[in-house]
C-alpha cells in the first residue's frame, strides 16, 4: 500500500494535465527528433498504469496488462498502443480494489476509451479531418444518410424513373452499373486510403519490431475470435453491473461476420459480372444473394444487440462523449441491413426505384464516415494485437512480470 500511495505521488508530480503539446528540441535540422508532451487524458493513462504496474491483480485479464508489465514508464506511444490493445470489457474496472470513490481513482477503461477516442483524430488523414470524429454522431449520420437518400430519390423523379412498372428486380435499369461503380468505388476507395495512412501513422509511432508469421496469426486469431472480450475467464464482459456476459461479443461477431458476408455478396456478384459475363439481377438462390441475405441478417441481429448494450451499459466504464458516435455508427449498419432486405423483398415491385435510392445513400453514407466513425476501432484494435503479438517474442528486458 505504502509503495502504491508513493507511485501516485510520483505520478501526480510527473504529469502535466496540459492541452497537446509537441515539444521540438533546439538543434541540428535533422534528423528531427520531437519529444511528444502528454495530452490530460494520456497522462491519465499513464498515472493509472504506474499504480496497476505495482497492483497487478489484473495480469490475466487481457493483453494490456502484460504489455504495461514491459514498461516502467509510460510515453505518448505507449500509451495509445495500451489504449487501442483495451477492449473496454469493464472486467479491470469491476475488480478493482482501487476503484472511485478510493482516492486512487482507478478506472482504466474510462481512462483508455478516452484516450483512443483521441488517437483516432489525431491519427486522422487528412488531419484536418480529425475533427469529424467529436461531430460525427448519431445526428449527422442520420442527416448524411437521408440527405443522399433524397438526393438520388429527386434525381430519379426528375429522370422519370422513381415510379415505374415491375422491372424483374433490375437495379441496373434504374442506376446503370457503371454509374453505380464509379460512386461507390471513390467513396470506398477514398475510406480505404484515409484509414490506411492513419493506421501507417500510428504503426511507426507505437515501434512495432519485426513482424512474423506467428505474430500474425496469433494476432488475426485474437481480432477475429474477440478474444479480450471474454474478460480474461471466459464468462465475459461487464455491462450494467458486475454480471459477466458473452453478449458483447457474440453482437460484435454477428455484426463483423455480417459485414465481411456483404463484402463477399457484392465480391461474387463482381466476378459474376466481370469474369462471367452474367449481370444481375441473381436468383434467390443464387451465391451472391445468398451471401447478401445471410449478410444482411447479421448486420440487423448485431447492431441491434450492440445498440441494446450501448443504451444499458455503466456509463462510467466507457467515454460517454463517444456514444453518439458509437451510435451513429450503430444506426448507419442497421438502415444498410434493413433497407437491403426491404430492397430484396420488394425487388419485383414498382417500389424497387424509390428503395433502391434509399438503400444507395444510406451505403454511401455509411462508407463517407468509415474513417471518421466508430469503424476505426476495428483498424486501430487490430494493429495494436499485432503489436501485442510481435512484443510478446521479444525478450522482456525489464523480467518483472510474464506475458
Ligand atoms: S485495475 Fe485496479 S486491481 Fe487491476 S491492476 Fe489496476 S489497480 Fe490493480
Ligand atoms: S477494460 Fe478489459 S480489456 Fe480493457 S484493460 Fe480492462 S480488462 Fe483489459
Amino acid at each position: 500500500m505504502q509503495q502504491l500511495e508513493a507511485l501516485v505521488r510520483d505520478a501526480r508530480d510527473q504529469v502535466s494535465p496540459s492541452e497537446d503539446r509537441v515539444l521540438r528540441n533546439a538543434g541540428g535540422p535533422q534528423p528531427e527528433f520531437r519529444v511528444l508532451a502528454l495530452t490530460g487524458p494520456e497522462a491519465e493513462v499513464a498515472r493509472q498504469m504506474q499504480i496497476c504496474n505495482a497492483c497487478r491483480y489484473c495480469e490475466g485479464f487481457c493483453a494490456v496488462f502484460p504489455a504495461m508489465t514491459r514498461r516502467l514508464e509510460f510515453g505518448k506511444a505507449d500509451v495509445n498502443y495500451l489504449a487501442n490493445l483495451c477492449h473496454n470489457c469493464g472486467a479491470c474496472y469491476h475488480a478493482c480494489q482501487y476503484a472511485p470513490p478510493h482516492e486512487f481513482a482507478v478506472n482504466v477503461p474510462h481512462a483508455m476509451a478516452t484516450v483512443r477516442g483521441q488517437t483516432y483524430a489525431e491519427y486522422a488523414w487528412p488531419p484536418a479531418l480529425g475533427a469529424l470524429y467529436k461531430r460525427n454522431g448519431l445526428t449527422v449520420a442520420l442527416a448524411l444518410a437521408a440527405g443522399l437518400a433524397l438526393f438520388l430519390v429527386l434525381a430519379l423523379a426528375r429522370n422519370g424513373t422513381l415510379l415505374h412498372a415491375p422491372l424483374a428486380g433490375n437495379f441496373y435499369a434504374i442506376f446503370p452499373h457503371n454509374l453505380m461503380a464509379a460512386m461507390f468505388g471513390a467513396v470506398f476507395g477514398f475510406a480505404v486510403l484515409a484509414l490506411g495512412i492513419g493506421v501507417t501513422r500510428f504503426w511507426r509511432d507505437v515501434s512495432p519490431g519485426q513482424v512474423s508469421a506467428p505474430a500474425v496469426a496469433e494476432a488475426a486469431k485474437n481480432a477475429l475470435t474477440l478474444k479480450y472480450l471474454d474478460g480474461g475467464h471466459g464468462d465475459g464482459c461487464n455491462e450494467e453491473d458486475d454480471r459477466f456476459t458473452l453478449a458483447r461479443r457474440r453482437f460484435h461477431h454477428f455484426t463483423f461476420y455480417g459485414f465481411m458476408l456483404c463484402f463477399a455478396a457484392t465480391s461474387v456478384a463482381t466476378l459474376y459480372h466481370y469474369l462471367l459475363g452474367l449481370p444481375a439481377p441473381y436468383a434467390l438462390t443464387s451465391l451472391p444473394v445468398l451471401l447478401g441475405t445471410a449478410g444482411g441478417i447479421g448486420l440487423l441481429v448485431g447492431p441491434a444487440g450492440l445498440l441494446w448494450l450501448n443504451l444499458r451499459r455503466d456509463p462510467a466504464q466507457g467515454d460517454v462523449k463517444q456514444r453518439p458516435m458509437d451510435r451513429g455508427f450503430i444506426a448507419l449498419l442497421l438502415l444498410t441491413s434493413a433497407t437491403g432486405l426491404a430492397l430484396l423483398a420488394w425487388r419485383d415491385s414498382g417500389a424497387m426505384g424509390l428503395l433502391l435510392a434509399v438503400h444507395l445513400g444510406v451505403v454511401m453514407a455509411l462508407f463517407a464516415t468509415l474513417p471518421y466513425g466508430k469503424f476505426a476501432h476495428g483498424i486501430y484494435r487490430s494493429a495494436a494485437l499485432l503489436k501485442s503479438a510481435i512484443e510478446k517474442r521479444q525478450a522482456n528486458k525489464l523480467q518483472l512480470g510474464s506475458d
